[in-house]
């Protein structure tokens, strides 16, 4: 069964849920990503891996009882200035129950066990019912308890709007499979893309772009999504609003059914930032109309201006 989910030589220093790069090494090799592991952790990083990766904040998250209320500014915050300091906490945000909080970091955990063992470019794709029976199997992993079963569960079929997500839900059952078929790994880049319209744009787009940007995140799956949201709830602190500013909710990333995300090479975690439109690389993805952008600025969705991500369905 681990055919088409083999570890490779994937680079991991130590346990946890945080992946390390080994300095910068030529002989290192990411899965089958054939550029310098430093180039590649520079662009990369920042959603292969999902922050947290301290210990320590984990465990502080783990035994917080009550939701924290540091940086919370007033409620009559305009939604355009929530959209703009998406990273800011607001008096009306939704919080996450804090009786939920020790059980997140653990199912969190787990999901990054299962990434470990499956590897970060496979766990891309890796569906619901692979997750469970991956940890079932793996005495390292451990099978999801019914409690983080139920919680996953519960956060898949939850409404978003709840929180201010008003994104529309794109994938509709948190069973729904990515085709092997249909997924097709892009060198040098541990992402897969859909055959067919995606994978002629990103071919198109970075043969136009002589090489300058990189595919930076592709297909997602509800697996993938779910454990990227725990991520970024974690780093809210518990607040799903300020989570679901700069992070599609489970089920609601068009990453599910086509998208896929850009950056300029070496760019590194600023290609997530808003100084990626400042880039001559983004300048030219707008010339050369490549740019059909999901999350534009002051968009009503709920979610901040997003110009990597490339529109494909
Ligand atoms: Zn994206």
């Amino acid at each position: 069964m681990l055919k088409i989910f083999s570890a490779g030589t994937l680079a991991v220093i130590g346990g946890g849920v945080g992946m390390r790069f080994m300095g910068d090494a030529e002989a290192v090799v990411f899965e089958d990503i054939a550029t310098t592991p430093s180039a590649f952790a520079r662009s990369v990083l920042h959603m292969s891996t999902p922050a947290p990766d301290s210990a320590a904040l984990l465990q502080a998250f783990q035994n917080h009882q009550t939701p924290p209320q540091a940086g919370v500014s007033v409620s009559s915050e305009s939604y355009q200035q929530k959209m703009h300091h998406f990273e800011q906490a607001y008096a009306d945000d939704v919080f996450l129950a804090p009786d939920k909080y020790a059980l997140v970091v653990s199912v969190f955990m787990r999901m990054g066990r299962v990434q470990e063992l499956v590897g970060h470019g496979n766990f891309n794709i890796l569906s619901f019912d692979e997750l469970l029976s991956y940890a079932r199997q793996y005495l390292v992993v451990g099978a999801f308890p019914a409690a983080e079963v139920d919680f996953l569960e519960e956060l898949f079929t939850g409404d978003a709007r709840r929180y201010g997500f008003m994104g529309e839900k794109v994938i509709l059952a948190l069973t729904e499979r990515v085709p092997e078929k249909d997924a097709v790994k892009q060198a040098r880049t541990g992402h897969f893309l859909f055959k067919g319209d995606a994978q002629r744009l990103y071919a198109k787009l970075v043969q136009d772009l002589n090489y300058g940007v990189v595919l930076t995140s592709g297909i997602r799956s509800v697996v993938k999504q779910t454990h990227l949201f725990l991520a970024k709830t974690i780093q809210a602190k518990g607040n799903l609003s300020r989570a679901s500013r700069s992070l599609a909710p489970p089920g609601h990333s068009y990453h599910g059914i086509g998208d896929f995300d850009v950056g300029k090479v070496g760019f590194g975690a600023k290609n997530f930032t808003e100084a990626f439109a400042d880039t001559d690389e983004f300048k030219r993805l707008v010339d050369l109309g490549y740019a059909d952008i999901r999350y534009p600025q002051d968009n009503l969705l709920g979610v901040r201006y997003e110009p990597w991500h490339i529109k494909v369905v």
